[in-house]
């Protein structure tokens, strides 16, 4: 009986270092998703489902699908993030009113610009409510900048939110060539991402994973809407970048954000 313990054990030990070396010997592919735009739910999820992806979306207040003019009826786009949460997506935080700066063209009176620092952490935690009754499994929450933005006036927030707990990683901006290569220097608080632009092809998205597998490290996508809505991507090219990625899952081990970070920051 002992012995089987101690067997049992070593074939648990050397499972785990094997997973560990594997996904280190791996490119990191993080798939993120902002706004929770319904495009999201209704092509993004199912498409991910059919490959066993798990990606990570960040949300502000609840939208999507139509919402239920039944009283007492859950709204169909709070049951598919309950639905998508356990299943494994990660849900996190992008504020709750997403306001960014007057400069990039927000109305003025709904800007970042308006903001107090307090302002802006009351709808942090506000959001962090709403994200633990969809997905109540999930204790610590990553964070992505609304429009990218860290400032409100002078001040970066960025320190802020992580001193007070609120946020355990978050995710910024960048573009194609934002590949993260050194893990060392990485500012956990200011991941870079690839801010995806409507129209990017299945060339482009393949040549960014490729770029990331060259030098063995990690790579975040920012997407938005699929099939619809903003900064899009074809339905067929999302379905076919998928693809991809599964047929070469030997070279990509893709993942949810909070789990890249925390296997990247235990290494
Ligand atoms: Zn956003």
């Amino acid at each position: 009986m002992k012995y089987k313990k101690i067997g049992l054990a070593l074939i648990l030990v050397t499972t785990f270092f094997l997973s560990a070396f594997a996904q280190r010997a791996k490119a990191i592919i993080c798939l993120t998703y902002d706004d929770g735009l319904e495009t999201q739910l209704s092509t993004v999820i199912p498409q991910l489902d059919s490959v066993g992806f798990k990606a990570t979306f960040f949300l502000n207040s609840i939208q999507g699908s139509s919402q239920s003019d039944v009283v007492g009826q859950t709204p169909e786009a709070v049951l598919g993030w309950t639905k998508a949460a356990r299943n494994g997506q990660e849900l996190a935080n992008h504020t709750l009113f997403h306001a960014c700066p007057e400069k990039l063209g927000w109305q003025k009176s709904i800007s970042i610009d308006t903001y107090t620092i307090d302002k802006l952490i009351t709808e942090i935690k506000t959001e962090n409510s709403i994200l633990a009754l969809l997905d109540p499994n999930r204790k610590e929450r990553s964070f992505a900048f609304p429009c990218n933005n860290f400032l409100i006036g002078d001040t970066d927030y960025t320190t802020i939110i992580k001193k007070l707990g609120l946020v355990k990683y978050a995710r910024a901006g960048g573009d194609s060539t934002s590949i993260i290569s050194n893990f060392k220097n990485l500012n956990t608080m200011k991941v870079p991402s690839w801010h995806v632009w409507t129209g990017t092809t299945l060339e482009e998205l393949i040549a960014f994973a490729e770029k990331v597998k060259k030098v063995g490290g990690m790579g975040v996508f920012q997407l938005h809407g699929v099939g619809g809505q903003v900064f899009q991507i074809s339905t067929a090219t999302h379905r076919a970048f998928l693809a991809y990625l599964k047929a070469h899952q030997d070279d990509y081990w893709v993942t949810t954000f909070s789990e890249a970070m925390d296997f990247v920051t235990k290494q």
